[in-house]
C-alpha cells in the first residue's frame, strides 16, 4: 500500500512538475512583412534555459502558418504556438525542421497535438536518422541536461520528406528547399522564403557562438554559406543568434574557412593539433567572444586535421 501511494504520489509530482514548466520572457521579432522569429539564448541546455536555445520561426501566409524549427521540447513548442495566436488566428499547416538536433525540433509535438493535420517535414536523412535511435537519444539528452524541465517530450518525428531545390508552395508563399551536402548534420536543409525575402539557414550558420562540428565537415558547411549569400536575401536567420543581412553570414564562413586553411597549412609543414593550435588562435580573435569558443575551438582544429587527412589521400 505504501508502495502503492508513493508512486501515485511521484507520478502527481511528475505530471503537476512538467505542466508548471513554462518558457517566458522571449519577444516575438518581426523580421519581413509576415515572418516572424523568437531568439532563444545562446548557451547549452541546462536547467535555467529549460533547453530552449534556437531560433524558432513562422511565416503566415493567406491560408495558414507555416512553422519553422519549433524548438527543444513539447515546452518550446507550446511557447512557439502562444506567441503564434497572438499574431494570427489561422492555423498551422506545414511545419520544417532544419535537421537532425533535438534542439531544433523536439517542439514538433506541440503542433501535432494542436493540428493533428500538420505536415511536418524534413530532409530525408533527418527522418532516417530520427527513426534509427536519434530521436530517443535527443529526448533523453535534453531531460539530462536541462534536469528534467524537458519531461513530457516525446519525438514527432517528421511524417514527409523534402530534399534539395523541391518548393513547398503553402498559402500563397514559396519555400525553395537548398539541402547542402556534408555541411552541418548531413540532414540539412535551407528555406529560402521567397516573397519575404528571407532565408533560414539551420545550423549551417551560427552567429556569435561556435557550433559542435562533430556531425559536419568544414568545407562542406562553408560551402553551404556561399550557397546561402549567393541567394543575396535581405533576412538570414541563423540556427542561434541574431538574425540580420549578409553580415550574419560572412563571420561564420571566415571562421569555417580559416581554420580548414591553417590546419592544412600547417599539417603540411608537419605539425601536430596541439603544435598548431596556439598558431591558430592568433588568427582568429575575432571570435575569442563568441560563445561556447573555449570549448570548441581545440575540437575543431581537431577534427579540421582528420578532415585534411581524408581529403588529401
Ligand atoms: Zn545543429
Amino acid at each position: 500500500m505504501k508502495v502503492l501511494s508513493t508512486s501515485i504520489f511521484l507520478i502527481f509530482f511528475y505530471f503537476t512538475n512538467v505542466s508548471a514548466v513554462e518558457i517566458t520572457g522571449y519577444p516575438l521579432k518581426n523580421i519581413a512583412k509576415n515572418t516572424y522569429v523568437i531568439q532563444g539564448p545562446l548557451e547549452y541546455p541546462s536547467k535555467k534555459n529549460k533547453g530552449f536555445m534556437n531560433n524558432p520561426g513562422f511565416v503566415v501566409t493567406k491560408t495558414g502558418v507555416v512553422v519553422i524549427d519549433p524548438g527543444s521540447s513539447v515546452q518550446v513548442g507550446r511557447m512557439v504556438l502562444k506567441k503564434i495566436k497572438t499574431i494570427t488566428k489561422k492555423p498551422v499547416t506545414h511545419v520544417l525542421n532544419t535537421h537532425i538536433h533535438g534542439d531544433h525540433w523536439l517542439g514538433n509535438q506541440a503542433f501535432a497535438e494542436a493540428f493533428p493535420n500538420v505536415v511536418i517535414m524534413a530532409h530525408p536523412e533527418m527522418i532516417k536518422h530520427a527513426k534509427a535511435g536519434a530521436a530517443e537519444q535527443w529526448v533523453s539528452l535534453m531531460s539530462k541536461s536541462t534536469e528534467g524541465a524537458t519531461n513530457g517530450t516525446r519525438a514527432v518525428i517528421p511524417n514527409k520528406s523534402i530534399n534539395d531545390k523541391q518548393i513547398l508552395k503553402a498559402g500563397g508563399v514559396e519555400f525553395r528547399i537548398y539541402a547542402p551536402e556534408k555541411a552541418h548534420s548531413f540532414t540539412d536543409i535551407m528555406i529560402n522564403v521567397v516573397e519575404e525575402d528571407v532565408v533560414f539557414l539551420g545550423d549551417n550558420v551560427l552567429y556569435k557562438r561556435l557550433p559542435r562540428m562533430d556531425d559536419a565537415t568544414f568545407k562542406g558547411n562553408a560551402k553551404a554559406c556561399q550557397i546561402a549569400l549567393d541567394l543575396a536575401a535581405k533576412t538570414y536567420v541563423p540556427g542561434h543568434g541574431a538574425s540580420g543581412g549578409k553580415e550574419i553570414v560572412i563571420p561564420f564562413m571566415n571562421y569555417l574557412n580559416t581554420i580548414y586553411a591553417e590546419v592544412s597549412k600547417h599539417y603540411e609543414a608537419g605539425m601536430t593539433d596541439f603544435e598548431m593550435k596556439p598558431k591558430i588562435l592568433l588568427k582568429l580573435q575575432k571570435y575569442f567572444k563568441w560563445s561556447g569558443f573555449n570549448d570548441e575551438v581545440g575540437k575543431h582544429i581537431s577534427l579540421a586535421v582528420l578532415e585534411y587527412e581524408r581529403d588529401s589521400f
